[in-house]
C-alpha cells in the first residue's frame, strides 16, 4: 500500500500538496511546526494511491511517498 510522510519540520504550509494531490489525503494541521507554521498532515492515508505528485510540487522537499 503507497504510504505518505510528511517532515513536518520542513513544511511551510504553503498548500501546494493539499491542492495538488488527487485523494485529498493532506490538509493543513493544527500544530504549528519548530518553525512556527502548521505543518501538512495525512488526514486519510488510506486514499493515497502513491501518484508522488505532492512530493514533486512541494518547494521545500518536506514529502516522502513510498509504494
Ligand atoms: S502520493 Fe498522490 S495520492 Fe498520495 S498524498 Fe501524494 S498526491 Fe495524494
Ligand atoms: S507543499 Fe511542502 S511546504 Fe507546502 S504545504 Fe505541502 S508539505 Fe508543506
Amino acid at each position: 500500500m503507497a504510504k505518505v510522510v510528511v517532515l513536518s519540520e520542513y513544511c511551510k504550509s504553503c498548500g501546494l500538496c493539499v491542492e495538488i494531490c488527487p485523494r485529498k489525503v493532506l490538509a493543513i494541521g493544527d500544530k504549528p511546526n519548530p518553525k512556527g507554521y502548521f505543518a501538512v498532515v495525512p488526514v486519510d492515508e488510506t486514499k493515497c494511491i502513491g501518484c508522488a505528485l505532492c512530493g514533486l510540487v512541494c518547494p521545500d522537499v518536506a514529502i516522502e511517498v513510498y509504494k
